[in-house]
């Protein structure tokens, strides 16, 4: 593998740390058919960063559910997809005691399908859909919705607007303390998939990367942060590059 070398150092960094975190964006899922936004064929390149925010945006579904739903059903819901090589290693890391945690922006749920038990999705889940009634708040999945067939869907028991239970332009994300503790208890941290351009995620790296030196980063393309890192893996196929990893950690077990 091309390289190798890299891959050491990171087996070497990971055997030693009694906590490693695993911090992931988009470019974690697009090998399992889930496009990321600013890679070649993302809709910040196609539609333009600004169109998306004027849509997928707390203000515009309040006031007209319709208009954000036609956009949201065209560009975020995703085809039914598995999750990659790359999810699933990081499940055996977690089983194997090699990593504590993921920090994630997807909101694709496929590290819990892949079965990571401890994972912090700030952006939340579009598989899950909540009533917007706050007297109600049924959940609903989105096999539940894709049934109901309405381009606006709404709650059987209220009647009011279903809301995808992801974290929309001008709300605040979830499970901030969670997601920060965890960054900033972890020993080695590393970063697959991201270009580290989106807050607060982007900033909590950021402030982990001053304390500690041992910041790893696994990236097709450049990030914000790759001057900070103590290895840069520059790969396409992270799954690969995770399993060259995990298999060398369990070799000096
Ligand atoms: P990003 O689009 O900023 O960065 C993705 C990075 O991954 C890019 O640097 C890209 O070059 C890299 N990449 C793409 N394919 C790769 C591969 N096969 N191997 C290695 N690297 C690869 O993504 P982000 O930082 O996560 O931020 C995008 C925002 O969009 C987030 O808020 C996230 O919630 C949302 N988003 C989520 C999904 C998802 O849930 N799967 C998909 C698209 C966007
Ligand atoms: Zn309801």
């Amino acid at each position: 593998m091309k390289y190798d070398k890299k891959i050491d150092q990171v087996v070497r960094c990971l055997a030693n740390s009694p906590n490693t975190v695993v911090v992931t964006g988009a470019g974690i899922s697009t090998e399992a058919g889930i496009p990321d936004f600013r890679g070649k064929n993302g809709i910040y390149r196609q539609l333009g960063e600004d169109r998306v925010m004027d849509i997928i945006n707390i203000d515009t579904f309040r006031d007209n559910p319709r208009l954000f739903y036609d956009f949201y059903n065209q560009y975020f819901v995703f085809p039914p997809v598995e999750p990659s090589l790359a999810h699933y290693v990081l499940a055996d890391m977690e089983r194997e005691g090699f990593i504590r945690g993921i920090v994630t922006q997807n909101i694709d749920g496929l590290h819990e399908r892949a079965g990571n038990r401890r994972v912090v999705a700030i952006h939340g889940n579009s598989e899950r859909y909540v009533c917007t009634n706050r007297d109600c708040g049924e959940g609903y999945s989105s096999a539940q919705v894709k049934q109901q067939g309405a381009v606006v869907p709404t709650c059987d028991l209220c009647q009011a607007v279903l809301k995808p239970d992801v974290i929309l332009f001008g709300e605040p994300i979830k499970d901030f303390a969670d997601a920060q503790d965890l960054i900033m208890g972890a020993r080695t941290l590393v970063v697959i998939g991201s270009s580290l351009t989106v807050y607060p995620l982007a900033g909590f790296v950021k402030a982990f990367s001053t304390l500690s030196q041992d910041l790893i980063i696994i990236n097709q393309g450049p990030t914000h942060l790759d001057h900070a890192a103590l290895v840069k893996i520059e790969a396409d196929h992270t799954g690969d590059a995770l399993q060259a990893i995990l298999r060398l950690l369990k070799r000096k077990r």
